[in-house]
C-alpha cells in the first residue's frame, strides 16, 4: 500500500513535469523551440535563403496557422526576434514572415505605409479574401533573395485582408498601394511562395 502510494506521488510529479514542458512548447516542435529561445529578443534570427539548398525547400513549404497567446513565452520570442530581424540596419526589410527564420507558422510583420509614422505591426494567420483587378507594378525585394532589388512584379493594388490581431481579435481590413504590395509579399511567403515565381 505504501509502495502504490509513492508510485502515484511520481506518477503525479512526472505528471506535472510533463504538462510544463508541453505548455512551454505548445504551438511549436523542441526543435522550433530551441531554435527560436537560442537567444534573448534583441537577437537576430538567421534569415533563410534561396540560394541555400535546404533552406530554399524550408522556404517552398506551406505554413500553418498560430495561436496568439501573450502567455506563450516561446511564441512572444519569436515575434520579438522576426521584429529584430526585419529591423536590422545590414537589410532593413519592409516585412517578414516566419518562414524565411524557419518557423513554419503564419505570423508576419510588415511595416504600415499606409499609416502615420509607418509603424511595423505582426499579424496571425493573414489571409486574402479579395484582390481587385486593377494592378500596381512595383520593383520588389526579399530578405531571402539576397543582393537583389531590381525585379518587377505585377500585383493587385488593394486586397481585402483577414487576420488576427495579438489579442487574439479578428479583423476585416482592406489594404491599398504599396502596404498592400507588402502584404501579397508576406502572405506568399507563407504558401510557399517567393516573388520571383510572379515573375512572368
Ligand atoms: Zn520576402
Amino acid at each position: 500500500m505504501k509502495n502504490l502510494f509513492i508510485l502515484l506521488a511520481l506518477l503525479f510529479i512526472a505528471g506535472c513535469a510533463g504538462s510544463q514542458k508541453i505548455n512551454i512548447e505548445r504551438q511549436f516542435s523542441s526543435a522550433q523551440a530551441e531554435l527560436i529561445m537560442s537567444a534573448d529578443s534583441a537577437k537576430i534570427m538567421r534569415v533563410l535563403s534561396v540560394y541555400n539548398k535546404k533552406d530554399s525547400l524550408l522556404l517552398r513549404t506551406k505554413s500553418e496557422d498560430a495561436i496568439p497567446d501573450s502567455n506563450n513565452a516561446v511564441l512572444q520570442r519569436l515575434i520579438k526576434r522576426m521584429y529584430t530581424t526585419v529591423n536590422d540596419s545590414l537589410t532593413l526589410g519592409v516585412g517578414i514572415a516566419a518562414p524565411q527564420v524557419g518557423i513554419l507558422k503564419n505570423i508576419i510583420w510588415v511595416q504600415r505605409y499606409d499609416k502615420p509614422g509607418y509603424p511595423f505591426e505582426v499579424y496571425f494567420n493573414p489571409k486574402i479574401t479579395k484582390y481587385t483587378k486593377k494592378k500596381l507594378k512595383w520593383i520588389e525585394g526579399c530578405l531571402s533573395v539576397p543582393g537583389k532589388r531590381d525585379t518587377t512584379t505585377t500585383r493587385s493594388y488593394a486586397i481585402l485582408l483577414e487576420y488576427l490581431r495579438p489579442d487574439n481579435t479578428h479583423q476585416i481590413e482592406m489594404i491599398e498601394g504599396f502596404t498592400a504590395i507588402i502584404f501579397q509579399h508576406e502572405i506568399d511567403h507563407l504558401n510557399g511562395i517567393l516573388y520571383l515565381d510572379r515573375i512572368k
